[in-house]
């Protein structure tokens, strides 16, 4: 049990600042799991559909390997082969 009041009581004011110290990290981290998962799965879909993970441009009939419309190159590491061979056809 905690105890940090010489009556053995938490203070009020320690129980809330004690909440909000645990409480903000879980939020943060709770939040930047979630923005996570969103980014992931737009990734996911541009991938599956052959459009560039920068911006989103489709890039099917792209033969220069790089996104007109944002400039990252298709070639990049965030890009398969699999999917540059999809943006070709
Ligand atoms: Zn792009």
């Amino acid at each position: 049990m905690l105890a940090l009041h010489p009556s053995g009581v938490i203070p009020a004011l320690a129980t809330i600042v004690l909440g909000l110290a645990l409480l903000v990290p879980a939020i943060v981290i709770f939040l930047l799991s979630v923005r996570e998962g969103y980014d992931e799965a737009e990734r996911r879909d541009r991938r599956a559909n052959g459009r560039c993970l920068g911006c989103g441009y489709r890039l099917k009939g792209n033969v220069t390997g790089i996104c007109p419309e944002c400039g990252m190159e298709i070639g990049s590491p965030k890009i398969s082969p699999i999917d540059r061979a999809d943006a070709r056809n």
